[in-house]
């Protein structure tokens, strides 16, 4: 029989349980056991859903009350001295409180110290935070808990496969802390510590444990792939069965190294690199488990299960009992149950499947290719088949107009009219700037009573008419402000905004919202991501009226205010029936239709933001080129329709330009502004080594701390911009949006920037 089984499951529960208990504790709200209370209850329920949906094994080791990278780390004794005492550690009682404070720089017990860093798992939104390596760092079995959980499984009667990251990959996503140190030097103390847990487990009764290696379907250096050779060969001694799993890609070069590493088992993707599988039959020794990740965990379409059934049956006979069935990955990515969405029509949800339905995925596509289907499986098979027909078909997803606007897009369409030095002249003409310009990002503080009136606005106790005058006035108001504070170029504020992506999504045609999709995206923190299910259109304008009651009140260019397609894209469940830089340029093309409007309503320079092309790059290096060169495009086709005197900015908030300086150059915008205020402006090196010749604004300030930075500070940091990159492009604004902040920090805030700008313009 083929076993069914998954790599993990949501925890956050179908109603943010997780987020609310973990919040709660925090506040002080709920006591510690409370919250243990509600982490077992979320973990009981999580197995018995998988056991009801006859699942052959539960997973343990996906539950974090934070995130399950730190709890691994704080489990193998990698606890950075700031937080706790040693003897914590050496006797194995690292407790949760020492996790929090990793993870938030506090918790309600324990002094605080500086946070772990936290970034993305691999191309996921899921943030984990950093493992901190040092040399000579020792390892040390530090906490019980997983353990427990195991306890806990065994008691509640569920055969249990245990998930953690792989010794490698957990050191891949490791960062050092001194300058030179190689964090494969540590492999030889951290191995035993994983040699005890799995011995620990195997004394538990635990027969299967899956370890995650993603890293493999990364370009490695030679001496990691060794060390995949040697870190297998020495856990295979011990007393459990090893599962190796890959995810999010195919394994391609490693492929060899993958199959052949001595554990009993391997997973690969076969959702995104479905490719990959012949060849791993072919090289499968004969003693080994093959776990095909054929449900996509990244994704929330339903499966075309008769289809996967037919592409794996010969496997299945190659195999026998040797397969394994599962979700590409862990379901953590994808949204809990799609039976919360009441609300969705009933067609549009007959597409879909969220974590709970890909269970029922999994175990019926185990029984359908064991020829043991029951009438629900075959039912399940066949509805799937059915609607899955009706997605290929709708009317509702393919537009031929919008098809065949995105096949007439020719080169001419993406590029300005003329070259940036004839623009810049013609802008110069038209906007009538003084050197050092001061603008901000375009965001201004989402106070309480935004927020209350947008409340309002959607449960239908404040009119649409009340509404739009209440952000009028609230437009008003930043005008004002910006008046008042003497900003060169002001914006309106994007009070009407909830989010940059979900404010444009709900205006778009071929996107869909959903009541409940929550995901997890760090700690406590979920996003609920629009999902593109069919040819993205624009009914009509959907910043003007804004932009345009703004530049009413001021004889300054008013800058409008986009999001742009890859970060459209980026942030949404993405329709998988089409390859996604084609989707990428219908927002495009929407995206151009706005920004000639806006023009045509006056609006002299307007900017999309792209905050998210930089994390749209592919996990292989090799495939680097043929994304950027698309969301390149994709950006040139929002911005190109425009006249030579209309100033296109966009914004960017990461601190990595190196890799992708010849992409953003290739954006061509007018201006680009920059996170680079914690980084001492180095950052901008790149862009002068690359000779980059558009305008540039490095933000002078850090937006997340809510001190106000000085003249003095802001001067010279805009002094070490000056060296780097000619006065006449330089543009003087903070990092990124000022929503999180208050009025009564952002008004002195600028005063200091303005006030800095005007000393620059007195000093050259
Ligand atoms: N214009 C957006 C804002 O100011 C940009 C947000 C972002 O960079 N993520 O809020
Ligand atoms: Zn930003």
């Amino acid at each position: 029989m083929t076993t069914a089984h998954i790599g993990g499951y949501p925890r956050i529960g179908g109603n943010r349980e997780l987020k609310k208990a973990t919040e709660a504790y925090w506040k002080g709200d709920i006591d510690r056991e409370a919250l243990e209370t509600v982490g077992r209850e979320l973990r009981l329920a999580n197995w018995a859903a998988q056991r009801d949906a006859g699942l052959d094994l539960v997973s343990v080791g996906d539950f974090a009350f934070y995130d399950q990278v730190l709890d691994l780390s704080v489990t193998l004794g990698a606890v950075p001295a700031r937080f706790t005492a040693e003897r914590e550690v050496a006797r194995g009682e690292v407790d949760l409180d020492t996790a929090f404070r990793m993870a938030r720089g506090r918790a309600p017990s324990g002094e605080p110290a500086a946070a772990c860093e936290m970034t993305k798992y691999f191309d996921t939104n899921y943030h984990y935070l950093v493992p901190e390596l040092h040399a000579g760092q020792t390892f040390q079995l530090a906490s019980s808990r997983l353990f427990d959980q195991v306890a806990e499984a065994h008691a509640a009667g569920h055969a249990v496969k245990v998930t953690l990251l792989g010794p490698l990959t957990w050191l891949w996503l490791g960062k050092a802390r001194e300058e030179g140190l190689d964090r494969l030097s540590l492999l030889d103390s951290l191995l035993p510590v994983y040699g005890e847990l799995l011995t620990s487990l195997a004394e538990q009764g635990v027969e299967w444990v899956q370890l995650d290696e993603p890293a493999l379907v990364q370009e490695l250096p030679q001496d990691w792939r060794q060390a995949y050779e040697a870190a297998y060969n020495v856990l295979q001694s011990a007393p459990v069965k090893v599962l190796l799993a890959s995810y999010f890609g195919g394994l391609g070069e490693n492929l060899s190294l993958a199959v052949g590493l001595p554990v009993d088992g391997l997973h690969i993707d076969l959702s995104r690199a479905p490719e990959q599988l012949e060849a791993v039959l072919d090289r499968l020794p004969a003693y080994k488990v093959l776990s095909v990740g054929a449900i996509d965990g990244r994704n929330v379409w339903r499966a075309d299960l008769a289809l996967l059934r037919e592409r794996l049956a010969s496997a299945r006979m190659r195999l026998g009992k040797r397969l394994w069935v599962a979700p590409s990955c862990s379901l953590l990515h994808v949204p809990v149950d799609l039976a919360a969405e009441t609300e969705l029509d009933g067609e549009l949800k007959s597409w879909l499947a969220f974590a709970r339905q890909k269970l029922d995925e999994v175990v019926t596509l185990a029984r359908l290719l064991d020829g043991r289907a029951s009438d629900v499986d075959r039912e399940r098979r066949d509805a799937a088949t059915l609607a899955l027909q009706a997605r290929r078909d709708s009317t509702r997803l393919h537009r031929s107009e919008v098809a065949n606007r995105v096949a007439a897009v020719s080169d001419a369409d993406t590029r300005r009219r003329s070259p940036y030095a004839t623009r810049a002249i013609a802008q110069r003409r038209a906007l009538d700037l003084p050197l050092f310009p001061t603008t901000t990002i375009g965001s201004f503080p989402q106070t309480d009573e935004i927020r209350a009136a947008r409340r309002a606005f959607k449960a239908g106790e404040l009119s649409s008419e009340a509404y739009e005058g209440r952000m009028r006035e609230e437009i008003a108001f930043a005008v004002a402000r910006q008046e008042a504070l003497g900003l060169d170029m002001p914006v309106h504020g994007e009070p009407e905004r909830n989010d940059m992506v979900e404010y444009f999504g709900e205006q778009l045609d071929g996107y869909l919202f959903t009541r409940n999709g929550w995901v997890q995206s760090y700690g406590s923190r979920c996003v609920k991501p629009p999902v593109i299910v069919g040819d993205v259109s624009r009914p009509g304008a959907m910043t003007v009226r804004w932009s345009e009651f703004a530049q009413a009140l001021t004889d300054k260019p008013m800058k409008g205010m986009l999001t742009g397609p890859v970060t459209m894209l980026q942030w949404a469940f993405v329709r998988d029936d089409q390859p996604r830089d084609i989707t990428c340029r219908q927002i495009a093309l929407a995206l151009r239709d706005e920004v000639c409007d806006l023009e045509a309503a006056g609006i002299r320079a307007i900017q999309i933001d792209e905050p998210a092309l930089r994390e749209g790059l592919p996990l292989r290096q090799a495939e680097w080129q043929g994304y950027l060169a698309w969301a390149v495009e994709c950006f040139q086709l929002s911005a190109a329709g425009v006249r030579d005197e209309t100033q296109i900015h966009t914004h960017m908030c990461y601190s990595e330009f190196n890799d992708i300086i010849a992409a953003i150059a290739a954006l061509d915008a007018d201006v680009i502004t920059i996170e680079t205020s914690r980084s001492n402006m180095e950052l901008l090196d790149a862009f002068q080594d690359f000779a980059y010749p558009n305008e540039i604004g490095p933000g002078v300030y850090d937006i997340h701390s809510p001190n106000i930075p000085e003249v003095d500070w802001m001067v010279a940091l805009m002094e070490k911009a000056a060296e780097r990159v000619p006065l006449e492009r330089l543009w003087v604004n903070p990092d990124c949006g000022l929503k999180t902040r208050q009025w009564a920090e952002v008004e002195p805030a600028l005063a200091n920037m303005i006030e800095a700008a005007a000393r620059l313009r007195r000093q050259h």
